[in-house]
């Protein structure tokens, strides 16, 4: 046999122990080589909306991902996973852990904001763009979270069922345009269950579909903590168990399994040669390790990233000419988003980005301290702030770390802290010990006498006592906030002047990795919201124009938990209702990344959707409402008006260990456009500040290989973009299909009075669907209409056409 790679010969050179080695973490960032035979040891780092590397260091923050769907915009998104490896080379990072190609199936989705879209064919574009910029590289895109994992809810354990047409056509799309297109060299197995089957070991959709029929030859990674067992995935699919040092294939116990012949060791070949291919198309094989990762922020990121917040944010009405703001008006800017925009969702997608800014500088700066008054209107924060550090009374702050997962016997650690929040993860985890259980301790005296609200939290089970008192406990009152932090959160009276004794106690559960966290968070209770919401009638009443921000943030959109309501929290709806009876020339700013339910939006006149907008996202922000950028966004997904409205409503979040996805295929505007309910916001729709004709379209080409080319001018004063959405509608369903499903589009760019022509090419998959029977792709013969639209309900232009 040829060796061209040298792959087969590092193989036959490896002893056993040395594959199981290479086929586990050795850390939460790090995986072992084969330094004998010149393999380094290799890095992986989160993303999908930056990098972290190692260190967890500052790095360009870019948009959400529901944002760069927005964006609609595959050059810019190719551009941004550019920036993005860019920042991999400087952290020596070799696979960065993105895209997410969830699909935005539940607005309660806790990932919602990490995910592109409902509809598989913008998150394949979207997605295929973004691992294309990686891949440019030489960096690694990760593609995840292989399958169906659209909730929290559960996450761990939970069994999606999900019939086959609607996995074909709606859930893996994008991982199979990634494979297909991307060439994308990893894929992540998810935490969930899929038709009874775990995500990192499914013997249907790891090694028949992803291995065999679509011919994956990367390797498939566990999500951090995923694997369950050693056999089940060694045999069904996954080539590496993260992060290190594994709880299932390391100590030898992959090794074992291989030497009582449960699993065979040609699959452990496989596995280590998919991990040997990928290092060699890293060129890391022979090349020694260097971990000397660095920060930089390199020219032209920072436009990169306002350019793409910009591009993302969607024109929801604008009416009587609110926007963009006239020159010379006085600006009543309120909310809680204003001086607090909310950058990034919460969970592994954070990071610490460059740089920060907010709607309210952004706006002072550009029109002077005096035309832009302030309130916050309504305090949005869902937890206790952190203890000042001035309470903490002078013997300071304690720490005992038991072994195991109960507080008891000697302590092998116990020694004062200088911080109330602790966390022991990578190199700060003690070396040798495999759980541990901390107890914390420390008094404080208050300034102010009250009813305070106090939160024990840490990343499992949490009690917390105040003069010891049980005041709050993970078990009985839980409380999330976010990735992994549990915690328990209670009322209690702190005298000021009087020293309080607060003892938390966290005992952990297992997750399939060494890492703990200890936090306590107090605040006074005070009742201020009405005062706060008639200060921001004050301003706005005083000022020409008051642009209201309100939305949400990583507190109540994270990795983890699932939100509560998609309401806007705290009652920021009251704060829109009350500003616009104050002041009928309001808009409001959207600062989230899911799904919200709006009241009140027939009754404002302007309403920009700015998302999670990344480090720049203060300033593009700005650059829309005065009408320096065009806000080219256009929505990925569909919002409703009621949340019954939504597809999976009477499956979500699922019972006794199942959630089925029982509204099928019908995700999105699939959905409304099949049961004919009116949507709060359409898929597709965003406005723009100058106004376009669309010209008659034209198809050229034959059977499926359709080209379609659309006319745009730009009738207006303004520099603006336009999306054509090409829909295909089927003309006498032969069978249940929707009524039309995105097939293409295309984004153009325009000076005032020019002309372009959107072009967009269809394919055999624009017309198939899955059989179910066949277990294959058809298209049926017959008509069908091609949509040219500007919106999932907004129809320029129909075309029939016959396809044989
Ligand atoms: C997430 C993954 C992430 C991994 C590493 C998991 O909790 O589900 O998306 O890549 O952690 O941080």
């Amino acid at each position: 046999m040829t060796d061209p790679t040298g792959i087969n010969t590092l193989l036959a050179e490896m002893t056993l122990e040395e594959k199981c080695r290479m086929v586990v973490g050795q850390g939460p960032w790090i995986v072992d080589g084969c330094e004998r035979l010149g393999v380094p040891e290799w890095t992986v780092s989160d993303g999908p909306v930056g990098v972290r590397g190692r260190a967890m260091g500052p790095g360009l923050l870019v948009p959400g991902p529901s944002a760069i769907a927005a964006t609609w915009d595959v050059e810019l998104v190719e551009r941004i996973g550019d920036a993005l490896a860019e920042e991999c080379i400087d952290r020596r990072v070799d696979l960065l852990l993105g895209p997410t190609v969830n699909l935005h199936r539940s607005p309660r989705g806790g990932r919602h904001f990490e995910s592109y879209s409902e509809d598989p064919e913008l998150s394949s574009r979207i997605a295929v763009a973004y691992i294309q910029g990686v891949q440019s590289r030489g960096i690694g895109a990760c593609v995840k979270h292989f399958v169906a994992n659209d909730q929290e809810f559960e996450r761990h354990t939970i069994d999606v069922h999900v019939d086959e047409r609607a996995l074909r056509e709606i859930y893996l799309p994008p991982f199979e345009a990634a494979v297909l297109e991307a060439d994308v060299r990893s894929v992540m197995g998810a935490y969930n269950f899929v038709n009874g089957h775990h995500g990192c070991a499914h013997p249907e959709l790891l090694d028949a579909v992803l291995k065999r029929e679509w011919g994956f030859d990367g390797f498939v990674v566990s999500d951090w903590g995923a694997v369950k067992e050693t056999i089940g995935p060694a045999l069904h699919g996954l080539d590496l168990e993260m992060p290190g040092p594994g709880a299932h294939w390391s100590k030898c116990r992959l090794q074992s399994a291989i030497e009582a012949g449960e699993v065979p060791e040609s699959l452990l070949d496989d596995k280590v040669g998919r991990i040997l291919r990928f290092l060699d198309w890293r060129h890391r094989i022979g090349t020694p390790t260097d971990h000397d990762e660095q920060s930089i922020e390199h020219p032209g990121h920072r436009d990169l990233a306002s350019e793409a917040a910009a591009a993302s944010i969607v024109l929801v009405k604008n009416e009587k000419q609110v926007l963009p703001l006239p020159s010379g008006v006085t600006v009543a800017l309120i909310g809680p988003g204003a001086a607090e925009t909310a950058l990034l969702g919460g969970g592994s997608a954070s990071l610490i980005p460059h740089h920060e800014t907010n709607v309210l500088d952004a706006l002072r700066s550009r029109l002077g301290e005096g035309a832009v008054t302030h309130a916050v209107g309504v305090d949005m924060h869902r937890n206790p702030a952190p203890i000042p550090a001035e309470w903490i009374d002078a013997g300071g702050i304690k720490v005992e770390l038991f072994e195991g997962t109960e507080i008891s016997g000697e302590p092998f650690f116990s020694e004062p802290v200088p911080a109330v929040f602790n966390i022991w993860f990578d190199d700060t985890w003690p070396e040798g010990i495999d759980t541990m259980s901390v107890r914390m301790q420390f008094a404080v005296t208050p300034p102010e006498s009250g009813v305070y609200r106090v939160a024990g939290l840490g990343f499992a089970l949490a009690r917390l006592y105040v003069d010891g008192e049980l005041v709050a406990d993970s078990a009985i009152d839980p409380f999330t906030a976010g990735l992994g932090l549990h915690g328990g959160a209670g009322l209690v009276a702190l005298q000021a002047g009087k020293s309080h004794e607060i003892v938390l106690e966290h005992r952990p559960r297992a997750i399939g990795f060494p890492v703990s966290m200890v936090d306590v968070r107090a605040e006074l209770v005070i009742d201020d919201r009405e005062s706060l919401l008639a200060d921001a009638e004050r301003v706005a009443s005083a000022a020409d124009i008051a642009v209201v921000v309100v939305g949400s943030s990583a507190e109540w959109e994270s990795e983890g938990t699932d939100r509560t309501s998609i309401h806007l929290p705290n009652g920021q709806d009251e704060l829109v209702e009350r500003v616009r009876a104050t002041n009928p020339r309001t808009v409001v700013v959207l600062n989230c990344g899911a799904p919200m339910l709006l009241p009140w939006l027939d009754d404002v006149p302007g309403v920009l959707l700015g998302w999670y907008p990344g480090q720049e996202g203060g300033e593009a922000i700005a650059d829309v409402l005065l009408g320096e950028a065009d806000p080219g966004g256009r929505m990925p997904t569909t919002w409703a008006r009621h949340e019954r409205d939504t597809p999976s409503y009477l499956h979500y979040p699922g019972e006794a260990g199942v959630v089925r996805y029982g509204e099928g295929i019908y995700v999105g505007y699939r959905w409304y456009d099949a049961r004919g309910i009116e949507p709060l916001i359409p898929f597709g729709h965003g406005g723009s500040f100058t106004t376009f004709d669309w010209g008659q379209p034209t198809i050229t080409g034959e059977g499926t290989d359709l080209a379609i080319e659309v006319p745009v001018n730009n009738t207006g004063e303004r520099t603006g973009t336009e999306v054509v959405q090409i829909y295909v509608a089927p003309g006498e369903p032969p069978v249940h299909r929707p009524v039309k499903e995105l097939a293409g589009f295309a984004k153009v760019t325009l000076n005032p009075g020019a002309t372009a022509t959107a072009r967009i090419q269809l394919r055999d998959r624009s017309f198939a669907r899955w059989d179910v029977a066949a277990h294959e792709w058809v298209v049926d013969s017959g008509a069908y209409t091609v949509v040219v639209g500007a919106s999932a309900t907004d129809t320029r232009h129909e075309v029939e056409v016959r396809i044989q």
